[in-house]
């Protein structure tokens, strides 16, 4: 089915992990130009209302196309950007791509859509980060509270007081921060007490076992129970069926995100989807009484 859907999709990954292990140094000297090169893409995935199913926001997710190799993965890729610290200005770079094409749409179709960024732990540790995110909002005029940095617990916070530190900072900036992979990382607790988080992300490997693991069904549910008692939204990730949705919309979790709904949509096509929705709310409009 992917591969029927074209490269447009992108979802096609031509390296795998193996391929990626072996090349790794070649790779890394190639991203080194990725971004001067053009070789970066953002696509956008849709979060939407679990009752009215209605678009809410969105997650930009890079992409890098490679001309020989195509299209590479973030889980690929990320981890080696990372390691070189090239993740510094290639995030800067996403967060100022996608925070220009949210102002875009909200000019467009009058929308305020929320704009979830993925911040590594390196970007994180990062001195510099606040400015950096303050001088992309002055510049695409985004609102604070409409950019949500998206953040893993890949790193123990006790070993990193600027994380702390710079989450407040965002945070005071006006900006949200939502809790990625929930549960998955041996700090999910800690995180959500010693962080400013206002969304808690469901990780995919818990939703894919609703309907097959009772165990995960159980910490699902209690985790969106935790997240309303601390009184924090919650996002279901990795939505693929209509038993995930009637789950998750029977235990209340508030906003959903997955193929169910959406595969992450360059911009063009998220573009349409938006027009789309606009035409038909019209069309309702427009009905008589
Ligand atoms: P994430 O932030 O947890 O993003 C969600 C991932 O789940 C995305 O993978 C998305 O395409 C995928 N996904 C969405 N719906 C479904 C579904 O229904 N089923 C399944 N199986 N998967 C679904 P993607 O785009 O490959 O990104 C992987 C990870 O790479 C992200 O996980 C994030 O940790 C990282 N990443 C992506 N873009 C960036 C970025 O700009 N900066 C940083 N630091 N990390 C990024
Ligand atoms: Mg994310
Ligand atoms: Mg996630
Ligand atoms: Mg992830």
């Amino acid at each position: 089915a992917a591969k029927h859907q074209g490269r447009n999709t992108f979802q096609i990954y031509e390296v795998s992990p193996e391929y990626a292990q072996q090349h790794g140094m070649a790779l890394k000297t190639r991203l080194r130009h990725a971004e001067g090169n053009g070789e970066l893409r953002v696509v956008y995935q849709p979060q939407v209302n679990t009752e009215t199913e209605d678009i809410m926001g969105m997650e930009a997710l890079v992409r890098w196309e490679h001309p020989e190799l195509g299209m590479i993965s973030p889980a690929v890729f990320i981890p080696l950007a990372e390691e070189s610290g090239l993740i510094v200005s290639i995030g800067e770079w996403v967060m100022r791509t996608a925070c220009r094409q949210a102002k875009e749409w909200e000019q467009r179709y009058g929308l305020r859509l929320r704009l979830g960024v993925n911040l590594s732990a390196v970007q994180l540790m990062e001195p510099q980060l606040l400015d950096t995110v303050a001088a992309v909002l002055r510049e695409t005029g985004l609102d604070p509270t409409l950019l949500e940095m998206e953040v893993t617990e890949s790193i123990s916070i006790k070993e990193a007081p600027n994380l702390v530190e710079n989450l407040h900072a965002l945070h005071r900036l006006g900006c949200h921060i939502a809790i990625d992979d929930f549960g998955t990382g041996a700090a999910s607790l800690d995180y959500l007490r010693r962080l400013p988080a206002d969304r808690i992300k469901i990780d995919q490997s818990f939703v894919r076992n609703i309907g097959v693991d009772p165990d995960d069904e159980a910490i699902v549910r209690a985790t969106v129970e935790m997240a309303h008692r601390l009184k924090r939204a919650v996002v279901a990730e990795g939505v693929e069926i209509e038993q995930h949705l009637q789950f998750l919309r029977q235990h209340g979790c508030d906003e959903l995100q997955g193929y169910l709904f959406c595969r992450p949509l360059p911009p063009v096509s998220f573009d349409k989807l938006l027009a789309e929705r606009q035409r038909l709310l019209e069309a309702r409009v427009a009905e008589p009484a």
